[in-house]
């Protein structure tokens, strides 16, 4: 029976690693377990007058590199586990990327579509005054993920302000830039995962050409194919800067109601318009449907899973006809799917190294907000631009010299700088 637990591939994937960093079992145990987490109950007003009481969580899974640093999910379908598993994700993300962070994650069981403005106001509210004695900026700060953007982010600051009596702009990142936000925030976690898709074109023998940054208007349009799975921050973003920066043709995409395919692309900007228009990309003309299972499986360059884990699975992964499968999304592929597709020579960009764009641009957020300053977009994207490479390059490297596959090499370079730091504290 396949394990679609994210905490269990997490830990399937420490004892993989663990033999080549003799770790010892005590360093194993900690590495395998949330330091700490909080679990929160939310009494909120909704509009009709009633009191519906949420369930919430935050996640500190190790700090031993800096303050715990991750998302926060609404979504009817959290779990505990999946936070838990995110959490883990987050401190190999920052440790690989060597920012001095630890890793996080929180999340509330709700469904934000049936929600109101003021409810989600009222709901993001009253989850910062659970959490907010067990955060902060030398703590654990968090930021926008699933079902989550700009707007919450901004509730929550102002509800930490309220109650300590001050504005701490460090406290979360993902805020609007007129509330002390980033530069290339928005875009950053596409951004950086297109970085890490040039790279490994560079590495495999390029399937396509990929321009270093800049703007749409040179670029001449490639045969490379992309398929896009979800279409809400990282997915549109992947989608419009697949052909602006990479001059891919997108033909698939997707959000939770269903996919639309055109084998001879599509314009993410005008899916853009009618998901604003109809609430969602299924029903766009000049596309036909299909199942978000058929668009895993369609013959492409690029398969872009930007939407939730567990996706591809020992089910479907003999099925997947991509030749890079870039992980946009966090734990989109189970343990079991990704030895299928190993044997089958598909290039896997491992989540923790492809999406580390937002929490690269996040902590650059962080450093503006301690020194007081606002960077350029221009010097944000060059920064994200260097660490994403630099990520990429070591990844690579240990995969040529030590014959072991992308995840394991990005797995063994960030825990083995985890352990370092716990060993240096003294923890271990
Ligand atoms: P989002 O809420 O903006 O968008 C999620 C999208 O997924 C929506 O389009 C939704 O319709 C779609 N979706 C939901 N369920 C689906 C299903 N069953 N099948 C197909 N599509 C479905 O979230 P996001 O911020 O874009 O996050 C997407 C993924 O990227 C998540 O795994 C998240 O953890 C990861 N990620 C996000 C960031 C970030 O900066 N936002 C950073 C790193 C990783």
């Amino acid at each position: 029976m396949e394990e679609m637990n994210l905490l269990e591939t997490v830990r399937k994937q420490i004892c993989t690693c663990s033999v080549d960093l003799r770790l010892t079992p005590n360093v194993e145990e900690l590495l395998k377990k949330p330091m700490h987490e909080l679990h929160v109950s939310l009494p909120v007003r909704m509009d009709d007058g009633t009191i519906q009481t949420f369930q919430g969580f935050r996640v500190q899974y190790n700090n031993a590199r800096g303050p715990a640093k991750g998302g926060i999910r609404f979504h009817p379908d959290e779990t505990i586990n999946t936070i838990r598993g995110l959490a883990a994700i987050m401190t190999w993300k920052c440790a690989l990327h060597d920012l001095p962070l630890g890793g996080a994650k929180g999340g509330v069981i709700c469904n934000p579509k049936v929600m109101s403005q003021g409810e989600l106001e009222r709901l993001s509210r009253a989850y910062m005054k659970a959490i907010c004695r067990f955060i902060g900026p030398g703590r654990d700060i968090p930021a926008p993920d699933v079902y989550t953007n700009p707007q919450v982010m901004a509730w929550m600051m102002d509800e930490y302000a309220s109650i300590t009596g001050y504005t701490e702009f460090g406290v979360i990142t993902g805020k609007p830039v007129t509330l002390g936000g980033s530069e290339g925030r928005d875009d950053a976690t596409a951004r950086g995962g297109w970085i890490a898709i040039r790279e490994a074109g560079k590495h495999l023998g390029v399937y396509f050409a990929i321009r270093e940054t800049a703007s749409a208007m040179e670029m001449p349009v490639t045969n490379t194919t992309v398929a896009v799975q979800g279409f809400g921050n990282v997915g549109y973003h992947a989608a419009r800067l697949a052909g602006e920066l990479a001059g891919c043709r997108v033909v698939a995409l997707s959000d939770s109601r269903g996919a639309i395919y055109n084998p001879e692309g599509l314009d993410p900007h005008s899916v853009m318009e009618h998901k604003k228009k109809t609430g969602s990309v299924t029903g766009y003309p000049g596309a036909s449907a299909i199942t978000n299972e058929e668009l895993l499986e369609l013959e492409v360059d690029i398969l872009i899973p930007a939407a939730l884990e567990n996706v591809i699975t020992a089910k479907n992964a003999h099925h997947i006809r991509a030749k890079i499968l870039a992980e946009f999304a966090n734990g989109p592929t189970t343990r079991e799917a990704e030895d299928i597709l190993s044997e089958n020579g598909i290039h896997i960009i491992p989540d923790f190294l492809c999406n580390g764009g937002g929490v690269i641009v996040s902590y650059y957020e962080m450093v503006q907000n301690f020194t007081m300053d606002h960077w350029p977009a221009t010097e944000v994207r060059r920064r994200l631009d260097e660490r994403m490479t630099a990520a990429y390059t070591a990844v690579y490297t240990m995969v040529r010299t030590h014959g072991v596959p992308m995840r394991q090499a990005a797995y063994t370079i960030a825990l083995e700088r985890v352990v370092r730091a716990m060993e240096d504290r003294g923890w271990v």
